[in-house]
């Protein structure tokens, strides 16, 4: 399955946020969308980084509960591994799973089009393979 795949059957829009904002408005959208990231982007649109709960939650345990004179900029991740909806959603699993994070955004000719998290990727997996097992019944039962 193609990343593209997941993207059309995902719909809706990316979370994103700009570096300047709070890390108390960060953790404001993260909760009220129920969502883990925020991708973070520069006033042209562009990515620039990425802010997960956990950046948060380090810099909790690192400094204190008292975030708020931090702003996305000062936790987010600048260097972003990014895929494409051309790819594989298994390649892409790979990349989270060695990399050790969950989200990964998704760009098509330098434009910034969605986000991929290990959830949507592991529910396409569970789907191709459901799939995979009804052919083989199929087969089967008409043998
Ligand atoms: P996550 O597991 O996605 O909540 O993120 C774990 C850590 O990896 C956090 O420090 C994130 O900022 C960072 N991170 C998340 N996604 C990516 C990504 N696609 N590329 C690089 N770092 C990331």
């Amino acid at each position: 399955m193609k990343v593209r795949q997941i993207l059309e059957s995902k719909g809706g829009e990316l979370a994103t946020i700009t570096p300047e904002r709070t890390i108390e408005e960060a953790v404001g959208e993260l909760g009220r969308r129920r969502i883990g990231s925020l991708v973070v982007v520069d006033d042209a649109g562009s990515l620039i980084g990425i802010l997960s709960e956990r950046d948060v939650v380090s810099a909790m345990a690192e400094h204190g509960m008292d975030l708020t004179r931090s702003h996305v900029r000062d936790l987010m991740t600048h260097t972003v591994t990014t895929c494409r909806p051309d790819d594989e959603v298994t390649d892409v699993t790979v990349k989270m799973t060695d990399g050790r994070f969950r989200h990964v955004p998704v760009m098509d000719k330098g434009q910034l089009v969605g986000l991929i998290s290990i959830g949507d990727a592991v529910k396409a997996r569970i789907q191709e393979l459901e799939h995979e097992r009804e052919a083989l019944r199929d087969y089967i039962s008409s043998g």
